[in-house]
């Protein structure tokens, strides 16, 4: 359950994995529900980003979009490095930023997304690697230049460790979603995610609320799914997941959910691999991960799943907004706190569930409890009716 809902392989950092136990020990006693995930209404682009641009823009800022980063140069004096200039490339002509002492600077070392490639139902996604990883590559740049700023090859070295692949099935065909959903025994949006824990690809598969998008049609559904091991032959379809189709990874899918073939009609599915999307997971150094501010930076920050928080876990939202206010806290000589990183491990309450989990078997979570109530209501339900036949059939024969 830890693999597959937090993403996790044998070979992934060690020291993350103990952070993690930490960080989620509270939900140790419920994770074969997740009951304790907390979703946004919709996708995370319409629910987060989009409320957040607006905002930005209502106070003046002026968000510039289409613009590729390719490098930040420093002045070094007496050891202390000042960002002077930023280099980008926006509708294929390279411009400049000069920069003072005064400006500040926040870089994206990393995304974890980056080199993300789409295929379509018809054709596999081609597979990029780090030469197209754009924040990776900024990074290499200055780690080569500069003290400080940390080692991305250890996160970005080995890419079959670091990739797999998620896909979008969107359909308009109720019938078939609906035979998703009943496979999965939870309503839309309840459930967080589901594992085939037989499937060679490690699939899983994330059925949302509906609707998912701003302006999805009623008539449409969507739901979305990923594989661990994608360098992996199928179980039905006799292929890497990384050479496959959105129609054949579709049919692997159907098959392990025991999907009438035709129920299969008006659906369409887009794979997309991410070469890097566990590259922070990578075993690493302390010192492979720069500080938010690096101790001599004059005017910069770095932002992202790749920099130094004590305790915090990498692969959420939170670590890149906790890591974001720290470096702008730091540069703005701002005197609030950074809120502190959750101890549950620290908490009587949930070491003992959690104890209690590992050698008892706990006593059953929330979902679990509802599920048993509503069975016993069924039985009950049943049991009164048998009854009630019986006596009017006494009553009847008497
Ligand atoms: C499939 C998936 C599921 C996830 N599920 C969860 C979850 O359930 N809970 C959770 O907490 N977290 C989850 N995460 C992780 C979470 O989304 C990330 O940790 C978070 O989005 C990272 O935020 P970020 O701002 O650091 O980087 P990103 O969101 O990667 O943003 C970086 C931005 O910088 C831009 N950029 C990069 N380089 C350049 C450049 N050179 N020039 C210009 N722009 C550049 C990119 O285009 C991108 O827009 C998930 C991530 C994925 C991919």
């Amino acid at each position: 359950m830890w693999a597959t809902t937090f993403a996790f392989q044998p070979w992934h950092s060690a020291l993350e994995l103990k952070r993690y136990n930490s960080r989620f020990l509270h939900e140790f006693s419920r994770i074969q529900t997740l009951e304790g995930v907390e979703r946004t209404p919709m996708n995370q682009y319409d629910s987060i980003i989009a409320p957040i641009i607006e905002w930005l823009k209502a106070k003046n800022v002026q968000v510039s979009f289409g613009c590729c980063v390719d490098d930040v140069i420093m002045d070094e004096q007496s050891g202390r490095l000042t960002a002077k200039q930023i280099s980008y490339k926006k509708n294929d002509k390279m411009e400049i930023v000069t920069l003072s002492p005064s400006d500040l600077v926040f870089i994206q070392n990393g995304s974890m997304t980056d080199a993300s490639s789409v295929g379509s139902w018809k054709k596999p996604a081609i597979q990029k690697g780090i030469e197209d990883a754009k924040s990776f590559k900024i990074w290499e740049k200055l780690a080569s230049r500069h003290e400080q700023m940390g080692n991305p090859k250890s996160f970005t070295k080995n890419i079959t460790e670091s990739l797999w692949q998620s896909f979008t099935v969107t359909m308009k065909n109720p019938a078939l979603f609906k035979a998703f959903t009943d496979y999965q025994m939870n309503e839309p949006g309840t459930g967080a995610l589901m594992t085939f824990k037989d499937s060679n690809w490690l699939m899983s598969i994330v059925i949302a609320y509906q609707p998912h998008f701003v302006g999805q049609d009623k008539d449409t559904q969507v739901m979305w799914g990923y594989g661990l091991c994608p360098n992996k032959i199928g179980n039905y379809v006799n292929k890497r997941m990384i050479d496959c189709t959105g129609e054949e990874i579709f049919y692997e899918l159907c098959q392990h959910c025991r999907i009438a073939p035709e129920l299969v009609h008006d659906v369409i599915n887009i794979p997309c691999i991410m070469p890097f999307i566990t590259a922070q997971f990578m075993p690493r150094l302390q010192q492979d991960r720069p500080l938010p501010v690096p101790k001599n930076a004059v005017n910069f920050g770095f932002i992202s799943q790749f920099v130094e928080i004590p305790n915090d876990v990498v692969f959420t939202v939170e670590f890149s907004v906790r890591a974001a206010q720290t470096a702008v806290y730091k540069l703005c000589g701002l005197k609030k706190k950074v809120p502190k990183v959750n101890r549950h491990d620290h908490n009587v309450y949930w070491l003992v569930k959690a104890l209690k989990k590992a050698f008892v078997g706990g006593s059953g979570t929330k979902i679990e409890k509802q599920r048993k109530q509503k069975k016993c209501g069924i039985c009950k339900l049943a049991l009164l009716a048998g009854v009630g036949a019986g006596i009017a059939y006494l009553i009847q024969n008497k």
